[in-house]
């Protein structure tokens, strides 16, 4: 990445660059042919798990490469207008510079922010304030017919509520407006380790209740161990630690407390794009001496995904990288199943307070369902063995359990089902508005692996 990114732009700047973009679009579809879709080439690798077999690589290409500037950062108003190219990393230390942070930063220094509402970006601030899309005021869109189009939740709601987890296909996101929250220089860490896995919900949901966290995730190590990780905003400290060579989620089981600049604990899992590195065998002291700055960090980790896929299904099936929304009170029944099915850590638990059921979840689906509080439960690297589609079998206790797993990975759902949680009579009505030659194909088509 050689552009410099985080450039403070005046907004003629921005709306010059999108008029561009708008052109291109308008220009490619009068001329595309039967069958052709469009995709985006952006500044920073993508965080959807890689496929070899991908369609996508041979769709025409919109560059929207220029999109990484902010137009404006209001500390008073706590607002924040950017580009929708921008990585996290670097909008971050523009933001904290100002002393705020957005109200929602995925832990991947690269996920950028539009990316981050089309494919529903949650992290350890979510119990508190939801995912990205939550803090989220505005978004500018060019349509599938190039227009340009301003929406909120006042104006064109159902637009702005459904590009969010619409993985692209309603339009290309341009600009989005956002709340900020003050920051402070660094944040203390308190590590609390349960013998299981009840009386770690039991402590999660009193710092739920009570909100008196800045930031609650968890490791969950065995089920013997499983660690809340407990952050709060200090201005000073006594130490501490930066992981972008030692191991983060390893340190949580080997202490008690510690103190990460705010910066670094934000993006603390990006070394080892959590613990991916462990099936490349980027473990290994030597090899990250000797090669640490080329291999390490998720960037590198998709990037060699990317090029060497057959290193993410070496048992011959893809590895399991997927996260699961599951409402609260179904958690323990997931638990369960997760112990006699996966059995496999760490596993990455992240509570995320849901305002209100999003409208791109069909509302049938999710009657009789009064939980705020979900669990999302992140599996990074599971390798699959015998005859079981292991994504498969995600898909449909998580479906029984009236919860939802996020389409950045292998899919696999029978278009009737995929059709039953997502609520196809909304989503049908706004592409008809937004996309209707379908030039960035529908959802279950382009994030189906069956549908080929
Ligand atoms: C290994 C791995 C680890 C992850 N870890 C985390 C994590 O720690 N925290 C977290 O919150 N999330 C995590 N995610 C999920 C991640 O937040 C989402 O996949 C997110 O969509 C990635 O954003 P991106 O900017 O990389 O976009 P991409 O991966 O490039 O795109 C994702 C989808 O969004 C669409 N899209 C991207 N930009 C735009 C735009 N400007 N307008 C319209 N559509 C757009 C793309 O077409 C694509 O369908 C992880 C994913 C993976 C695979």
């Amino acid at each position: 990445m050689t552009k410099k990114f985080y450039t403070v732009i005046i907004p003629e700047v921005h709306e010059h660059k999108v008029k561009q973009i708008a052109e291109s679009v308008k220009r490619y579809a009068e001329n595309a042919s039967p069958g052709q879709y469009f995709s985006l080439k952006k500044i920073s690798v993508s965080h959807t798990v890689p496929k070899a077999d991908d369609p996508r690589k041979k769709d025409k290409k919109i560059d929207i490469k220029s999109l990484t500037d902010i137009i404006e950062i209001d500390t008073e108003k706590r607002i924040c207008i950017a580009e929708a190219g921008i990585p996290f990393s670097e909008l971050v230390k523009e933001t904290l510079d100002h002393g705020f942070i957005p109200g929602t930063v995925p832990e991947l220094k690269t996920i950028t922010i539009g990316g981050a509402v089309s494919g529903c970006s949650i992290e350890s601030m979510s119990y508190k304030y939801g995912g990205f899309h939550d803090s989220c005021l505005e978004y500018e869109i060019v349509t599938g017919t190039g227009e340009i189009i301003r929406c909120s939740r006042q104006t064109e709601p159902e637009i702005f509520e459904m590009v969010h987890g619409a993985f692209g296909t309603l339009g290309i996101l341009t600009l989005i407006k956002f709340k900020l929250i003050p920051a402070k220089p660094y944040v203390r860490m308190e590590y609390e380790t349960f013998p299981s896995f009840d009386r770690f919900l039991e402590a999660v949901e009193k710092h739920y209740l009570r909100r008196d966290l800045d930031f609650m995730d968890a490791i969950i190590h065995s089920p013997e161990k499983c660690v809340l990780c407990k952050g709060t905003f200090v201005e000073k400290v006594p130490y501490f630690n930066i992981y972008t060579r030692k191991i983060f989620y390893k340190s949580t089981l080997e202490r008690d407390e510690d103190y990460l600049p705010t910066y670094h604990y934000l993006f603390r899992y990006d070394t080892e794009c959590h613990w991916l590195t462990r099936n490349y065998g980027l473990e290994n002291p030597l090899l990250r001496g000797l090669a640490g700055s080329f291999l390490l960090g998720s960037s590198n980790i998709l990037r060699i995904g990317e090029k060497f896929p057959f290193l993410t299904k070496l048992s011959g099936k893809p590895d399991v990288v997927a996260d699961v929304f599951v409402p609260y009170s179904n958690i323990r029944a997931f638990w369960k199943w997760y112990i006699e099915f996966f059995n496999y850590f760490p596993l990455w638990v992240v509570p995320y307070h849901i305002y209100k059921i999003y409208p791109w979840i069909n509302p049938e689906f999710m009657e009789g369902i009064e939980d705020n509080l979900f669990i999302d439960c992140a599996i990074y690297g599971f390798r699959q063995k015998g005859e079981l589609n292991y994504y498969r079998a995600l898909e449909d206790k998580v479906f029984e359990l009236r919860g939802v797993k996020t389409l950045i990975t292998y899919n696999y759902y029978p278009e009737d089902i995929f059709w039953t949680w997502y609520n196809r009579s909304l989503y049908d009505e706004v592409k008809a508005r937004t996309d209707p030659r379908n030039l960035f194909r529908n959802i279950y088509q382009k994030m189906n692996y069956t549908v080929r």
